[in-house]
């Protein structure tokens, strides 16, 4: 497996390939939800294709309160579960590289940005885009696995590759979720042990509101299911139309259940579908 550390060693690999490249960015502290991600780029590359895997903690992203410097980097278990994993080529490049000190060009979306996490992060998904736009462009890859864990991300990413015509394919992977249905994060490791037996409720407050029939019902009892959770606090709560996210009025278009969960100092996430109710 490659390690690449500089823009100029990762062009100078991809330049040697000729079938597919598949690539996953990450932000390191890979757990197993990285690693199915990693699986179903395999199988997208094919026996004659390459998968690269992006290990970039982007500063871009974090607002000025948020965990940048906490943020977990454990190299060495990342590389090996890569390793592990099949990776061709991992890309490790330096904050330093990727942003110039007078850098004045980012990407900005516009509608899809405006709800959920981007209404409690601004700058959230600016951030996002131009490290995800950086890295095709560096990368080149054919294709891009991101996973739907984070459901935002995804959507706005579909957005910018169809309005950029960005000649890369998105693929979507399920969330991966432990075995008491937690959604994986590299977050959970900021959980104390009682937060960590409290957090499955997220799960099922959300799973348990998805089999009623109207949107207020759906919201009303997440919300109670939420509030009862010890330490919880919701930063906030949406049942939002699958692709376009904008709000869901009722259950005749494929929507999503978002949500966002302070406990502790642990911010979580997780989205279900709402799928359409005859
Ligand atoms: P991150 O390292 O948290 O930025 O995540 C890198 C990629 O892994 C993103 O596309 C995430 O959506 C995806 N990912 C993280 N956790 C999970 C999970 N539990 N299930 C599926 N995908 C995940």
């Amino acid at each position: 497996m490659k390690q690449l550390r500089s823009i100029s060693a990762m062009r100078s690999w991809r330049g040697f390939l000729s079938n597919r490249l598949v690539l996953v960015p990450t932000m390191g502290a890979l757990h197993h939800g990285h690693a199915a991600l990693i699986r179903r780029a395999r199988k997208i590359a094919g026996s004659n294709g390459s998968v690269c895997v992006s290990i970039f903690v982007n500063p871009t992203q974090f607002g000025p309160n948020e965990d940048f410097s906490a943020y977990p980097r454990p190299l060495a278990k990342d590389l090996a579960l890569c390793r592990a994993e099949g990776v061709d080529a991992v890309f490790l490049p330096k904050a330093r590289d990727i942003y110039r000190s007078d850098a004045s060009v980012s990407l900005q979306e516009s509608t899809l940005s405006n709800t959920l996490c981007g209404r409690s992060r601004p700058g959230h998904f600016s951030g996002v885009l131009t490290i995800v736009a950086k890295l095709f462009f560096i990368t080149l890859p054919t294709h891009a696995v991101f996973g739907e864990k984070d459901w935002q991300q995804l959507a706005i990413i579909r957005r910018m590759v169809r309005d950029l015509d960005i000649p890369v394919e998105i693929a979507g992977c399920p969330t991966v979720r432990e075995t008491d249905f937690l959604a994986a994060s590299s977050r959970n490791a900021y959980l104390t042990p009682v937060n960590r037996a409290q957090a499955p409720r997220i799960f099922a407050a959300l799973k348990n509101a998805s089999a009623l029939s109207s949107i207020p019902a759906v919201i009303r009892s997440a919300q109670k299911s939420l509030a009862a959770i010890p330490g919880a606090r919701i930063d906030y709560l949406e049942a939002v139309h699958a692709a376009t996210l904008a709000p869901l009025r009722n259950r005749k278009s494929p929507g999503r259940l978002a949500v966002a969960v302070f406990l502790g100092k642990a911010r979580l996430i997780d989205n279900i579908p709402l799928p359409v109710l005859p």
